[in-house]
């Protein structure tokens, strides 16, 4: 099969959608694949390298899409690519179809087959092609909250692991998902005291088990919340409820509770975020101050990261992307389940239901 690789155009997106060591899994077994020019420079792969793992390079956007019977790539297209995509062309990316109507419109029109990476889900109801990003976004967490506890950028002035006869800094989570349990891991790394919160038994005593002595976990309860944001540094907010937005667990009044300094990264933005004062904000401009408690909300984080973040998203792409590209797509979704769940748009009809219900378009 023929597969097209583009350039990514969205606003700050440098992320690629394939490495060369997956372009060398897939020319080996005799699959062509088109990259276009520079395509790999942002997350650190040069031309060069795509070359050597047996890719042909192309100029423009318009011919990597001409050439493709299949597309891999990471954002969904924006308006500039969707002429672009035409019938019979399976499209494999995140789509996040029901946030963006236009975007559903086009893709109905253009009869293509569009697989979206967000809604690829196991039989244990994982959704495999999202988990790498919350990894990323939950040690992240850590990271730029370790920076905003500094003096100079408002925070109270603490280094979170403490040095010889300084105590710890202290992190509370919320949420002991993969972003929660990614960044107890971080903090506790750093030797911070760690509390991490969930409404769910399983996840504190999966956490219980694997995490060392100084990370603690309690049931998540406005009680819980509202006596440890008065004691703790950094806040992490990674809770998720599937497909609602994120509960206001932090609300603007608790932020007086708090001391000054102190550094909340909510990592939920992205679905409204799970503290009240939450707006999202960007990797240039990446917080602000409500009652000298810093906020870091940055919707995008696994973005400024490029090269660990295409790593990890690829290695979870590419199982995919070879079954599609051995068996075709209609083969391929119909001995993976999971890769069947991520079919949304098969050449103009929406086959998953919730995108047609966020539009309303249920017949
Ligand atoms: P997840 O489903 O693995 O974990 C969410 C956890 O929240 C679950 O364990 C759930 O039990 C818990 N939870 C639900 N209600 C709670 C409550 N009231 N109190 C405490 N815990 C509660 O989800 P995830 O993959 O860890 O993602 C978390 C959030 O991070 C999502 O909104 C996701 O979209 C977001 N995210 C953001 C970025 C970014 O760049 N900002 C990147 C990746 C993921």
């Amino acid at each position: 099969m023929k597969v097209g690789v583009p350039k990514e155009i969205k606003n700050n997106e440098s992320r690629v959608g394939m490495t060369p060591a997956g372009v060398l899994e897939l020319t080996k077994k005799g699959h062509t694949v088109f990259v276009q020019t520079t395509a790999g420079e942002g997350s650190g792969f040069k031309d060069e390298d795509y070359e050597m793992a047996g890719a042909a390079i192309l100029p423009s956007m318009e011919e990597v899409y001409a050439a493709g019977e299949m597309i891999v790539k990471v954002k969904e297209p924006i308006p500039e690519e969707y002429p672009l995509i035409r019938e019979d062309q399976v499209v494999f990316t995140y789509f996040h179809f029901a946030s963006d109507q236009k975007l559903t419109k086009a893709m109905i029109e253009s009869k293509s087959v569009c697989i979206a990476y967000e809604t690829v889900q196991n039989a244990s109801g994982m959704l495999p092609l999202l988990t790498p990003m919350s990894e990323v976004a939950g040690r992240m967490a850590i990271q730029q909250g370790a920076r905003y506890l500094e003096k100079p950028v408002k925070g109270k002035g603490i280094l979170l692991g403490g040095v010889p006869g300084v105590a710890p800094g202290k992190v509370l989570v919320l949420g002991a998902g993969t972003v929660g349990i990614q960044a107890a891991k971080m903090a506790a790394g750093l030797g911070a005291h760690v509390t991490i919160l969930d409404v769910n038994m399983d996840r504190l005593r999966y956490v219980n088990d694997i995490m060392p002595s100084h990370v603690v976990t309690e049931f998540s309860n406005e009680y819980n919340i509202r006596r440890h944001i008065k004691t703790h540094d950094l806040i992490v907010g990674g809770v998720l409820i599937a497909g609602a937005k994120a509960p206001k667990l932090i609300t603007r009044d608790m932020l007086k509770e708090m001391q000054a300094g102190t550094v909340l990264v909510d990592v939920a933005v992205d679905q409204g975020g799970c503290i009240e004062t939450t707006r999202p904000t960007t990797h240039q401009d990446p917080i602000y101050i409500i009652e000298d408690v810093v906020h870091y909300c940055v919707a995008n984080m696994p973005g400024a990261v490029p090269h660990t973040s295409t790593v990890a998203l690829t290695n979870v792409t590419l199982p995919y992307v070879l079954k599609l590209v051995d068996m075709g797509w209609e083969k391929a979704c119909e001995k993976d389940v999971a890769l069947r769940k991520g079919l949304n748009i098969i050449k103009g009809k929406i086959v998953y239901l919730p995108i047609a219900e966020a539009f309303g378009w249920e017949e």
